[in-house]
């Protein structure tokens, strides 16, 4: 199923649900029965979140311009154990 835009002159824009390829170039409009004809539109592609378009920004970017580490990064403290049985673990 498609979704298609017509307009009525008098109601304004509406959709019609139709099979692909079945949109008439006219059709009633459901408010005032008058003829409405078809509007077309841009495909209703699939909406990008602004958090995935900055993550892919990002990771764009990072192919053009990689950050470049020129030395190793300072050691960070291990986490403390969650768990008490995690304390008797050997240690290094
Ligand atoms: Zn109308």
């Amino acid at each position: 199923m498609a979704t298609y835009e017509y307009f009525c002159n008098r109601c304004g824009s509406f959709d019609v649900k139709r099979p692909i390829g079945t949109a008439s170039a006219e059709e009633v409009c459901p408010r005032c029965s008058n003829t409405a004809r078809r509007v077309y539109t841009s495909p209703g592609t699939a909406f990008t979140s602004p958090a995935v378009a900055g993550l892919r920004e990002l990771e764009e970017e990072s192919r053009e311009n990689p950050a470049v580490v020129t030395r190793v990064p300072p050691k960070e403290a291990a986490p403390r154990p969650t768990h008490p049985a995690h304390a008797r673990l050997p240690r290094p």
